[in-house]
């Protein structure tokens, strides 16, 4: 997705919903870009270089928030994009949040857990200034992890010396983290799906789902999905899956998934007692399957124009940032295809975050039932008022989400 993109839709909702022409055109830029190099020394003795990106999009409703992914791809535009589709999706479920995003350019399988940690280190080094509890608060992305963020918040209290908990968040629960925030982005994904299901008319066991990528977020959204009752009927994570119109165990699928088995080598299929008979599908074939959500939760732009035609979902729940380009999207409309856009689908981990962040800087602490239920009922209330509005409007979703964030976020900036 190029930043253009958003810029563009900023721009046209803005003036749609009568805002203010300067605000707009500030949200419509980044308020701050970082980029450093950082030097590492190699376990073989050599110096190596890598480039490492903070971008800082808005701050008008709160300290910004964003992730630290370790990829190749990770650059300026991709870790601007993403910086801004934070801000918009902390504006949509209401958090006193803004929104930042940053990265290094690294394939972690390619170092060592030394020159990982070192990399880390000096990455939180450069970048220490721009970070705090109340300033920008990273958390966990693509390729980190709690022990990444454990190595990044030891350097950044080291350099400003003191304890501070709150400056980073998804942490392992040991070290002040709470239990719910590795499921959340699935589970609050689980209750936008309950909430839009409505839509369908129909009993809970009847409505199909198939979902794309069975990493954390798939196979925590699967999970919730099958408790509530719903009737998963195809999985595929990118060695491809399988598919059964009775529909799928998770936890058989999952125990076997995390063993390191492919899913299409095992049939799962045996809800209604032991059978043989689940179709393999390919990592893009499961989004053709015909079902009544479709769930892509692996990574962006898997439905294009090239393969869109071929959707007979009648919903699809964006799980991953941007899993539906542009052009895609306007086929998808105009075959009555309901999108929800990932700024709300994919925002309950955003929200767990917050919960985590209150407990370590403001002392509120929620028990583990308490955050479920919180997550859950604002995931879906925010569900209920994108979809009032882009009904009221007779806009997409993603318009009517758009519409929302953007109107809060020029509320709170101050001119
Ligand atoms: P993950 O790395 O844990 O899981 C992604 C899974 O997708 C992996 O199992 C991978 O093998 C699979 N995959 C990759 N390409 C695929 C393909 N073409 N077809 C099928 N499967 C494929 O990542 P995650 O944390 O689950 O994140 C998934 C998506 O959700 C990403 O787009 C991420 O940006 C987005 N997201 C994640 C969170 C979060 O809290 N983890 C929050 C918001 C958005």
């Amino acid at each position: 997705m190029a930043y253009e993109e958003i810029v563009d839709l900023i721009f046209r909702i803005g003036k749609q919903s009568k805002l203010d022409k300067d605000k707009v055109a500030i949200i419509a830029n980044p308020e701050r870009e970082i980029k450093v190099s950082i030097p590492v020394k190699m376990d073989n003795g050599e110096t190596k270089i890598f480039q490492g990106f903070r971008v800082q999009h808005n701050s008008a409703r709160g300290p910004y928030k964003g992730g630290l992914r370790y990829h190749p791809c990770v650059d300026l535009e991709e870790t601007r994009v993403l910086a801004a589709l934070m801000s918009l999706k902390t504006a949509v479920i209401d958090i006193p949040f803004g929104g930042s995003k940053g990265g290094i350019c690294v394939d972690p399988k390619n170092i060592s857990k030394t020159e990982l940690k070192r990399l880390t280190e000096s990455f939180a080094e450069k970048i220490a200034d721009f970070i705090g509890e109340k300033k920008d608060i990273p958390a966990p992305d693509v390729n980190t992890n709690p022990q990444i963020m454990k190595w990044f918040r030891k350097r950044y209290e080291k350099i400003v010396g003191k304890d501070t908990p709150g400056v980073i968040t998804g942490k392992s629960y040991s070290d002040g983290g709470i239990r719910v925030r590795d499921e959340a982005t699935g589970l609050g994904g689980a209750a936008v799906t309950q909430e839009i299901a409505k839509i369908l008319n129909k009993k809970t066991q009847d409505i199909t789902v198939a979902i794309q990528g069975f990493g954390n977020v798939g196979h925590h959204l699967a999970h919730h999905l099958y408790h509530m009752g719903f009737r998963i009927i195809g999985i595929a994570d990118i060695d491809g899956g399988i598919m059964h119109e009775d529909g799928l165990d998770y936890h058989k699928t999952y125990k076997d998934f995390s063993k390191g088995k492919k899913i299409c080598q095992v049939c799962y299929c045996n809800i209604h007692g032991p059978s043989n008979d689940c179709k393999v599908v390919g990592a893009n074939e499961v989004l053709e399957l015909k079902t009544d959500i479709l769930s892509p939760a692996a990574v962006g732009d898997q439905i294009t124009k090239e393969n869109a035609h071929k959707i007979k979902a009648k919903i699809i729940i964006e799980m991953a940032n941007h899993p539906v380009d542009a052009e895609a999207e306007k086929i998808l409309s105009q075959k009555g295809i309901l999108i929800v856009p990932d700024i709300l689908a994919n925002s309950g981990g955003v929200l767990a975050s917050y919960y985590e962040w209150q407990e370590n800087v403001q002392g509120i602490k929620l028990s583990y039932e308490e955050s479920v239920k919180s997550l859950i009922d604002k995931m879906k209330k925010a569900t209920r008022t994108v979809l009032e509005l882009s009904r009221d409007q007779k806009i997409s979703m993603r318009e009517a989400a758009y519409m929302i964030a953007l109107k809060r976020i020029a509320k709170a900036i101050k001119k």
